[in-house]
């Protein structure tokens, strides 16, 4: 590569939403039910059948707009978006056009949401890719293709989608994958959608063009189909950079199309071009009526929920723990709140945080649960915390104590402490050794008596000598600052 290209990326991102039933009737949305077994005239298309707003999907891609930060216009409208394609009998999308839900606001993409290997090279942290609008239309349904034949199952047909569309200000594949990992982390805390990309509850196609630098307008843009993956949208980002440069740097002239990603082959190939580019016709659907938001955006807004990026500042600040633990707990809404029940009372909120972190999430991890299924209840973490915390038992033994709680959650930490024979050295024991420790250094003892606390420390290390390193350091030092400075 000769010279520098400054890549363009823009993402569109189709969401299914989380509602009882569909977009324009009263079907049920169900995921793996018999084959056609959920549909109407108004999911088949039938002529003479009509459609009926859907209010609890406007509702949430309202709160969507809220939760990123857009505009809503005052009215919006429904429009045909005309088509022809066999897994849309009425030859037309209901989309939005020109009156769309949300307009403007945008995504922050979180450090954590990088690829692994990108989050110590982060180009602009804290970076807010702007969005171009959000709006509601239905999703079509689904065929597949046969040896000899295709078969459709209209089940997914009239299903509310929520198409996000961001401005062309991504700059690499890394941040594509944050945009996307960090706007579904957002729509689950909202409760929006799963945006499950493996499931296709999220479905993205990519926007691309590469441009010399000297050149202000950006270069053509170039779009991919097909990616079913967060690694799938890195890969094909990356490839299709690098071929776009390829054809700059040897003339060969990029035209506006659309390419398709194999993700076998880890390629990209020309599907059309812009001359045969779609017309869609827009025109305003005389079936629906325009919706009035004001009213519905003052409602939506009390069920704006706290998002990742402001939990994590709120565990900063109320629970002392570092910005990066705090990300990791606020990843998911479950392992927050999981975080917030044990840390409710507790004397060092960070300590649970550790345990949480480096322990519990192991133990998960190895036994292939995810926290909402950890049959260890919050309160019984902190007791368990607390108890090494004060010391009673080491942070081994916590951690035996928490293999036992893991199979029988029902028991008391302190009670499985106990029964494993975890018991503190009694105070008697550790007074004697106080005593012993005392008399056999009188000069130390002087000094740490005159405020000298190197020698506070020396005694402490003969009693835990003494003691076979059984006592435990906190209560050593804690009687010797009572016999020798009380
Ligand atoms: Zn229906
Ligand atoms: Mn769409």
């Amino acid at each position: 590569m000769s010279k520098t290209y400054i890549p363009s990326i823009g993402l569109e991102v189709h969401v299914q939403l989380k509602t009882q039933s569909k977009m324009f009737c009263a079907c049920p949305v169900a995921f793996g039910e018999e084959t056609n077994s959920l549909a109407c005239p108004v999911c088949l298309g039938l002529p003479g059948a009509l459609p009926v707003l859907n209010e609890g999907a406007i509702r949430l891609t309202l709160r969507t707009g809220l939760m990123l930060g857009c505009s809503t216009p005052p009215v919006v409208k429904w429009d045909r978006k005309n088509y022809f394609y066999p897994d849309m009998p009425k030859d037309y999308q209901i989309s939005q056009f020109d009156l769309p839900l949300c307009l403007d606001g945008g995504v922050p993409l979180y450090d954590l949401a990088y690829p692994k290997d990108a989050q110590k090279t982060i180009a602009r942290p804290g970076k807010v890719v702007p969005l171009t609008r959000i709006h509601l239309e239905e999703d079509v349904a689904k065929s597949t293709h046969h040896a000899t034949f295709s078969t459709i199952d209209f089940n997914r047909a009239g299903t509310p989608l929520m198409e996000i569309v961001s401005e062309p200000e991504i700059d690499s594949a890394e941040e594509a994958v944050a945009y996307l990992n960090s706007l579904r982390q957002i729509l689950v805390y909202g409760g929006v959608s799963d945006a499950d990309m493996e499931k296709g509850q999220m479905r993205c196609d990519v926007n691309i063009s590469v441009r010399p630098p000297e050149q202000k307008q950006l270069g053509a843009k170039i779009e991919l189909k097909n990616l079913n993956s967060v690694s799938a949208v890195r890969r094909a980002i990356r490839y299709e950079i690098e071929r776009q440069i390829d054809c700059l740097e040897t003339g060969e002239p990029l035209i506006q199309s659309t390419r398709r990603w194999d993700d076998d082959a880890g390629i990209t190939t020309q599907m059309r071009t812009k001359e045969d580019a779609h017309d869609y016709r827009y025109f305003p659907d005389p079936d629906l009526m325009p919706v009035l938001t004001g009213t519905m955006l003052e409602e939506v807004r009390p069920w704006v929920p706290e998002l990742p990026h402001e939990k994590v500042e709120r565990f900063v600040r109320d629970y002392g723990v570092t910005p990066y633990d705090a990300s990791v707990l606020s990843s998911e809404q479950v392992l927050a709140d999981y975080f917030e029940k044990a840390a409710a009372g507790a004397t060092t909120p960070k300590k649970i945080a550790n345990w949480i972190l480096n322990n519990l999430l192991a133990v998960l991890n190895e036994q292939q649960l995810g926290i909402a299924d950890c049959p260890v209840a919050p309160e019984k973490l902190r007791a368990l915390v607390e108890l090494q915390e004060s010391g009673q038992i080491s942070n081994l033994q916590a951690r035996e104590v928490f293999a036992d709680l893991f199979v029988s959650p029902d028991q008391d930490p302190a009670r499985i402490a106990q029964a494993k024979g975890f018991e503190p050295a009694d105070t008697g024991a550790v007074e004697a050794f106080v005593d012993q420790a005392i008399a056999q250094n009188p000069a130390q003892v002087e000094e740490a008596r005159g405020g000298n606390d190197k020698m506070l420390n020396f005694l402490t290390g003969q009693v835990m000598k003494l003691s076979k390193g059984k006592a435990n350091p906190k209560t050593v030092s804690e009687l010797l600052h009572a016999r020798l400075r009380g």
